[in-house]
Formats: C-alpha cells, sequence, structure tokens
C-alpha cells in the first residue's frame, strides 16, 4: 500500500535555483485518465531546459506550482517493468511520477536507471537534428560544436554508428578525453586559440554539417567553417548574435533550427525505433558523469550550467 504523500522537488514561482524546494507532495492519482501509468522513479535526468523553465526564460504556461524534470527511469508500479521517460504528466522531480502510456518505453536491461534518465531529451534531439531535419549521410563530415555534454555526446555516437566522420568540441581536457572515448575521430578545445586555428586549418577539408551547441557565440564561425552547400543546425542558443548573411550566400547554405519539443508522435515514434536499435547493438550508450540526491536539484541546476560538461547529471529520489 503506497502512502498518499511522496517527496518532490517543487517551483512555486519562477526564479534562481533557490526556488527548487524539497517537499512532500501528494502522490499523483494513477488511473483518473485512461492509459496512465503510476512510475517510480529511480532517476531523473537534469537537462538545461529545466533550468530555463524554473527561471521563467522559456515562454510556457506553466502552472504554479509545478514539479520540474521531464527526463526518468524508474518502474511502473502496475507491472513491474523497468522503463525510460520521454516526460511525464506530473514532473520527474519526484518518488513517483504519473505518465501516459505514451511516455514509458522500455529500457534495455544492461543500461542503468541512471542511463535510462539520461536517454530522452539528449538522444531524442541529437536523433532529429542529425537525422530527421538535416539528413546526415555515411560518409559526411560532421562538427558536433559542443559534444562533452548530454545532446553532443548523443550526436557524437549516433553519427559515428552511422558511418560519418565526426569531430567534435569540448572545453577541458576531459571532455575532449570523453568525447574521442564516445567516437569522434578528431577532437578540438573550443576554449583555445590554438584549436580554433586547428579547426579552422581542419575545416579546409570540408565540414558537411554542423550541429551547434551554443550558436549566440558560434554561428557566423560556423558558416565561415562549412563547407558549400553544408547544412547548420541550431540546438542550443542562451542569446543574440550577429551574422554575415553573404556566407549563406557565397556557399548556398542552409541554416536551420529545431526543437525536439516541436517533434510530433510519429517522429518521436521514429526516434524510438532509431535508439531502441542503438541501445541494442550497443553503438549508444548513454554517459553519467555524476549523480546527486534528488534534494540537492539547486546544485544540480547551479552544474549544468557550468563550464567542464562530462555526460549527464542525474537525480536520486
Ligand atoms: P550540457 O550537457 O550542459 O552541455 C553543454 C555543452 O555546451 C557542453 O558540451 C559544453 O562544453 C558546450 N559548450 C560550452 N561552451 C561552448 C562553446 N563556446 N562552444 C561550443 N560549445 C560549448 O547541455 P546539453 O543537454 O548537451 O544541451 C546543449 C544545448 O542544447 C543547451 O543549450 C540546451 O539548452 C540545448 N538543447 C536544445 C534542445 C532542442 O530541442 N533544441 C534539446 C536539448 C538541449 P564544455 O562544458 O566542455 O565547455
Amino acid at each position: 500500500m503506497l502512502s498518499m504523500l511522496m517527496k518532490a522537488v517543487q517551483v512555486a514561482a519562477p526564479g534562481g535555483p533557490e526556488v527548487l524546494e524539497w517537499k512532500n507532495v501528494p502522490l499523483p492519482a494513477a488511473g483518473k485518465g485512461r492509459g496512465q501509468v503510476l512510475v517510480k522513479i529511480n532517476a531523473a535526468g537534469v537537462n538545461p531546459l529545466d533550468t530555463y523553465l524554473r527561471s521563467g526564460s522559456y515562454t510556457t504556461n506553466l502552472a504554479y506550482p509545478y514539479t520540474p524534470g521531464i527526463d526518468g527511469a524508474g518502474i511502473v508500479e502496475q507491472t513491474g517493468k523497468r522503463v525510460y521517460l520521454s516526460g511525464s504528466i506530473s514532473g520527474t522531480y519526484a518518488e513517483y511520477a504519473l505518465c501516459r502510456e505514451d511516455q514509458i518505453h522500455p529500457l534495455p536491461d544492461h543500461l542503468s536507471f541512471a542511463q535510462g534518465a539520461g536517454i530522452h531529451v539528449p538522444y531524442a534531439t541529437a536523433y532529429r537534428a542529425l537525422f530527421q531535419k538535416a539528413r546526415a549521410k555515411a560518409g559526411e563530415t560532421v562538427l558536433v560544436h559542443g559534444a562533452s555534454g548530454g545532446v553532443g555526446l548523443a550526436c557524437v555516437q549516433l553519427a559515428r554508428a552511422h558511418g560519418m566522420q565526426v569531430w567534435g568540441t569540448a572545453g577541458t581536457q576531459g571532455g575532449i578525453e570523453l568525447v574521442a572515448k564516445c567516437g569522434a575521430h578528431r577532437t578540438f578545445n573550443h576554449s583555445s586559440q590554438e584549436d580554433k586555428k586547428k579547426l579552422a586549418t581542419a575545416a579546409q577539408e570540408g565540414v558537411h554539417l554542423i550541429l551547434e551547441m551554443l550558436a549566440n557565440l558560434n554561428l557566423n564561425w560556423d558558416l565561415e567553417l562549412l563547407s558549400k552547400n553544408g547544412r547548420i543546425v541550431v540546438i542550443g542558443s542562451r542569446g543574440k548574435t550577429e551574422i554575415d548573411p553573404r556566407f549563406t550566400m557565397s556557399k548556398e547554405c542552409s541554416v536551420m533550427g529545431m526543437t525536439i519539443l516541436s517533434a510530433e508522435p510519429k517522429d518521436l515514434a521514429e526516434i524510438e525505433a532509431g535508439l531502441q536499435a542503438g541501445f541494442a547493438n550497443r553503438t549508444l550508450t548513454p554517459i553519467i558523469n555524476c549523480e546527486l540526491p534528488l534534494r540537492n536539484a539547486a546544485q544540480a541546476h547551479q552544474l549544468i550550467l557550468a563550464p567542464g560538461a562530462c555526460g549527464k547529471i542525474v537525480l536520486i529520489p
């Protein structure tokens, strides 16, 4: 018999990490809606989006108070099945999350719950950017600009498994080593002027596709690095920037934005099928940087925005 209360993180109003409160809240009522399941959360994934939503910098119609968190993994109360989540009705920074049936997916036995909490947003975003937006092809060269974080490492693994020539950047030596270990053929430090010169020289051999995690800093430079007829997918940006549009003319290139939040159910079904195949043949392996207690969500929100990414930060209830 489940207690009627559970521990969860709640946000009562937008603000800094301190608005993430550790509280007793009512257990979500499963079964009120058809096709709903209650999942005992064993790990919740932390994404930069969680911080934008918390601070109010991302426009949505959130009803306060709310429990944050899109990603998570755990066990379905009714069936005992191991699952990872692609969102939930009630929020994943909690001991339990109420989910629609289409938000739960089988978690392969060889992946931990922490790894499961690092799947949906990073891997679905990477898959959509590479294949549904850029139409990436085997043999092409892709630069993953910001490869050491959750999305970047997923891009590296997916592109490598697809037969691409993969280049990745990170801002620390540890990040660079991890990007190489995950399959990048060449790595560059995006904080080093010397490495930037090396990247510019290497790019003369041709860069067909750039997956950009920080477009407000890099978009104009990406346009310089890109080959004729190349494509840039803007995955992340934290502000405005100035570009020289002439690059788009001389290179006849495409710059496209994407958000995983716009993926239709049919897109998500395709993504899920592609990811499950990659987990089964072990070309895709979520990388966990650190596990923190769920009550330390505020610390996780500071860490996720700090330099020095090396995979996912997950919260353990
Ligand atoms: P993350 O785990 O915090 O990783 C951030 C990445 O950005 C790290 O690889 C970091 O490298 C890199 N970075 C820092 N400075 C950079 C620079 N000057 N140039 C290039 N890269 C730089 O975050 P994430 O989950 O991978 O997400 C990455 C970005 O995509 C975020 O802005 C996020 O909001 C966005 N995103 C968008 C979608 C979408 O649907 N469009 C979905 C998920 C995420 P170092 O730490 O090694 O310097």
